[in-house]
């Protein structure tokens, strides 16, 4: 049912979603840092494996909690249709 305008709205929210939890939770790669400090270190997010150097983040990952919280910066509440 939902309207083409609709999903150009759902797809901005999943960016910025995106974009946010990056920001909040992004961190540059350490390993990037000691082998090439010229080159921007890869951003790392929990659990996420550094492509250059196989570096894993050992942060656990994001919470379901911690994920709707950003939602609901964004001003997105889950809704439990339960
Ligand atoms: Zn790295």
């Amino acid at each position: 049912m939902s309207k083409d305008s609709d999903i150009a709205i759902i797809g901005n929210a999943m960016k910025e979603h995106r974009r946010l939890r990056r920001q909040r939770f992004g961190v540059p790669c350490p390993k990037c840092h000691m082998l090439q400090p010229k080159r921007d270190a890869t951003i790392l997010m929990p659990q996420q494996k550094c492509k250059v150097d196989g570096y894993r983040d050992p942060r656990p990952r994001l919470t379901q909690e911690q994920e709707d919280n950003l939602w609901k910066e964004l001003g997105f509440e889950r809704v439990n249709n339960a």
